[in-house]
């Protein structure tokens, strides 16, 4: 008998306490947490972000949108093998695609988990992709690291060699086999000291997939991540880049939201943050397809 992706799926509580739906939007919890080398604990923000947005207002700022009347499809979360990364890259991918099948008019919101889940989503979005848009205070472009080659220092480069055309943005921690990696392929990286209003001005991306790894915001504002770095972008701005990235693009194709962690975060300042983060991207994306 064939086993339905869907059986991957654990029921959680929906996002923002939205009873799933037929929606424009599907939110999927990702809480892989297998490659960390410093702070584990990034297995608990699906859960955390959830009801982090329960208790925020559905309004978009950016779009100047109340967002009461969009449903959210919240369909759990994606239930991993413990000790087993390629068994749950594998997974993780598999369920990407059965959610693109079943719903390929909405846009999927994946809520890690650790970086490397943008690895396998990405994989499986990749025919309508035209750019993969990172925030990241790092490139996650090393080789491998400590020997390993599917991890979350090591993803991004494992999409460049497949080809995935790659913007990357909010960055200040590099290592300099990463620099040398992204000069010699030509990788359109902007640090956190490039990074300006006007960055995407003028540019026609096409369908775009959205990544964010929440430590490419400062520390001070986003205290709960794995791996904080110092001199990120304030919130504002990621929101004002966010806001010009929809609009340059044709379509946005998948978002994923990743590397907030509950267990080192303080008074879930990260977790709110990320929620209202969602809800921004939904209000940009709902105000994009409308007709004007
Ligand atoms: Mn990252
Ligand atoms: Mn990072």
């Amino acid at each position: 008998m064939l086993m339905s992706w869907k059986y991957r799926l654990q029921a959680a509580a929906p996002f923002a306490g939205i009873p799933p739906s037929s929606s424009p939007f599907v939110v999927v919890g990702v809480p892989l947490d297998a490659t960390g080398t410093y702070k584990p604990g990034a297995r608990f923000a699906p859960s955390r972000i959830r009801a982090a947005a329960a208790n925020i207002e559905f309004y978009s700022l950016a779009a100047g949108l109340v967002l009461e009347d969009i449903s959210l499809n919240d369909i759990g979360d994606i239930a991993l093998p413990p000790g087993d990364t390629e068994g749950s890259l594998r997974i993780i991918e598999e369920v990407a695609r059965g959610v693109k099948a079943e719903w390929g008019e909405s846009t999927p919101i994946f809520l890690g988990g650790e970086h490397l889940i943008t690895y396998p989503i990405v994989r499986a979005l990749r025919e309508e992709l035209d750019y993969l848009i990172v925030f990241d205070a790092h490139l996650d472009m090393r080789d491998n690291y400590y020997g390993s080659k599917f991890n979350h220092a090591t993803f991004l480069r494992r999409l460049i060699e497949e080809g995935v055309k790659v913007i990357h943005l909010g960055s200040r921690a590099y290592s300099g086999e990463e620099l040398e990696y992204a000069r010699r392929n030509n990788i359109e990286v902007l640090s956190a000291l490039e990074v300006r209003d006007g960055a995407f001005g003028g540019r026609e991306l096409g369908r775009v997939y959205i990544s964010i790894d929440m430590d490419v915001l400062d520390p001070a504002y986003a205290p709960g991540v794995s791996n904080p770095e110092p001199f990120g972008l304030t919130p504002i701005a990621l929101l004002r880049l966010l806001k010009e990235l929809v609009a340059a693009s044709d379509e946005v194709i998948g978002i994923d939201i990743v590397e907030v962690n509950p267990l080192v975060d303080v008074n879930d300042i990260t977790s709110v943050l990320a929620a209202k983060l969602v809800f921004e991207l939904i209000g940009l994306i709902e105000d994009r397809r409308r007709p004007r």
